[in-house]
C-alpha cells in the first residue's frame, strides 16, 4: 500500500509538533523515521495510523483520502515499544485477538482463526510456544508475538514505534536482522520509529531524518550517511567534525590561513568531514595542531587535535592508524579527503 503524507501540520495546544511534513512511501517499502527525542517521529507515525488527526494537510492510502478515517478503517497493524500483550491470554489467543473481536459477520470461524494464528506464529518463528503466556517468554519473543498479532488482521501497513527499544543490545541486533528478513518475506509496507541511527541505517530501504517537527532529509542509508544535505544530518548521523572557515576567491581559509582546499562559493561557512575521511598529509597539509587526547578503537585510533589559535581553539577528532605518532602533545597534520561546506 502506498502512503502519501501531504503538507501535514500538527499542533498540540497551538504548539506545532509537525510543520509542513510531506512524504511519499512506496508500496512494500521499509521506512525508518529517525531523529532525536521530540523531533516528531511518533506524532507522524500516529497520524499515519489514525491515532491522531492532522491540524492541516492530508494523508492518502493509495488514492483514498484517509486523513480523517479511524484506525480500523485504515486497517493498520501497530506494534509499540512496550509489549502490549494481554497477560491473561496465551500466545495463540493474543495473536488471534484482532480477529476474535471482529463483528460476527466478518469473523472467520474458530478453526480458521486458530489456523491463522498458528500460521503467523510459524512466520515469526515461534511455533510450539502457542500455549505459553506472555510472562513465559523472553522480551524478543514477546515483540515477535506482538508483530504476529499486528499481522493477523492482514493490515495494509505495519507501523512500529521503537519496537526493540526496551530490549538489550544483543537481542535488538538479532531482532533487527530478523525484521529485515521478515519484511523481505512478507513485503508489507512498514514504517518504524527509532532514535537509533545504526538500526535505521541497517534496516531501512529509506531513512527519514527528522528534527524539530520537520523532515531534514529522506534517502537511502548511503544518501543520508555519505551525502548529508544539512549540518544537522551530517552531525546527527555518524561521527563528524566541523570547523569555521571562510571562502575568498575560491580558496578556503581557516583562522586566516589558507587550507589548500578550494570551493565554488565565497563566504563564511562550516567545513564538515568524517573522522575517518582524512589523510595524514606529509605534503600540503590543510590543518596542523597538537594532539590533546587519543583513544584506541579496535583496529585504529581516534586523536583529538587542537586547531586554530590558543585563545580560540577548535577541537576535532580524526581517525589515525595505530602506528601514527599520536601521543598527547605530538603534532599532527592532516587533510580531509571528503568534506562538505555549509554556508
Ligand atoms: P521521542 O523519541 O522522545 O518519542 P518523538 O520524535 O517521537 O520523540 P513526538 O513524541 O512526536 O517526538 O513529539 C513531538 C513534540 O510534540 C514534542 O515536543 C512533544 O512534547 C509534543 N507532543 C507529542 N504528543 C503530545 C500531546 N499529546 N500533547 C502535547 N504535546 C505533545
Amino acid at each position: 500500500m502506498e502512503i502519501r503524507v501531504e503538507k501535514i501540520r500538527k499542533e498540540f495546544d497551538l504548539y506545532p509538533a509537525l510543520h509542513d511534513v510531506s512524504l511519499d512511501i512506496k508500496s512494500g517499502e521499509l521506512i525508518a523515521l529517525l531523529g532525536p527525542s521530540g523531533s516528531g517521529k511518533t506524532t507522524l507515525l500516529r497520524l499515519i495510523a489514525g491515532l491522531e488527526q492532522p491540524t492541516q494537510g492530508r494523508i492518502f492510502f493509495g488514492n483514498e483520502d484517509a486523513s480523517y478515517k479511524s484506525v480500523q478503517e485504515r486497517n493498520v497493524g501497530f506494534v509499540f515499544q512496550h509489549y502490549a500483550l494481554f497477560r491473561h491470554m496465551t500466545v495463540a489467543e493474543n495473536v488471534a485477538f484482532g480477529l476474535t473481536v471482529r463483528p460476527k459477520a466478518q469473523r472467520p470461524p474458530k478453526a480458521e482463526i486458530r489456523r491463522r494464528a498458528l500460521e503467523l506464529l510459524d512466520m515469526v518463528q515461534l511455533s510450539g510456544l502457542e500455549k505459553r503466556f506472555p510472562n513465559q517468554l523472553s522480551g524478543g519473543q514477546r515483540q515477535r508475538v506482538a508483530l504476529a498479532r499486528a499481522m493477523a488482521i492482514e493490515p495494509r501497513v505495519l507501523l512500529l514505534d521503537e519496537p526493540f527499544g526496551a530490549l538489550d543490545a544483543k537481542v535488538r541486533k538479532e531482532l533487527r536482522r530478523w525484521l529485515r528478513e521478515f519484511h523481505d518475506r512478507t513485503g508489507h509496507t512498514t514504517v518504524f520509529v527509532t532514535h537509533d541511527q545504526e538500526e535505521a541505517l541497517e534496516l531501512a530501504d529509506r531513512v527519514v531524518v527528522m528534527s524539530q517537527g520537520k523532515i531534514e532529509q529522506v534517502g537511502s542509508s548511503d544518501d543520508v550517511y555519505d551525502r548529508p544535505n544539512s549540518p544537522f544530518v551530517f552531525s546527527f548521523i555518524g561521527e563528524s567534525a566541523n570547523l569555521p572557515v571562510t571562502v575568498e576567491g575560491g580558496a578556503v581559509f581557516f583562522h586566516g590561513a589558507p587550507t589548500g582546499l578550494s570551493a565554488q562559493r565565497d563566504g563564511a561557512a562550516r567545513l564538515f568531514f568524517r573522522p575517518q575521511d582524512v589523510s595524514l598529509a606529509q605534503e600540503g597539509p590543510c590543518f596542523t595542531g597538537p594532539v590533546t587526547s587519543s583513544r584506541r578503537l579496535a583496529g585504529t585510533r581516534i586523536a583529538e587535535v587542537e586547531l586554530g589559535s590558543s585563545d580560540q581553539p577548535c577541537h576535532v577528532e580524526i581517525e589515525v592508524p595505530l602506528d601514527a605518532a599520536a601521543s598527547n602533545g605530538s603534532v599532527l597534520s592532516f587533510r580531509p579527503t571528503r568534506w562538505k561546506l555549509f554556508y
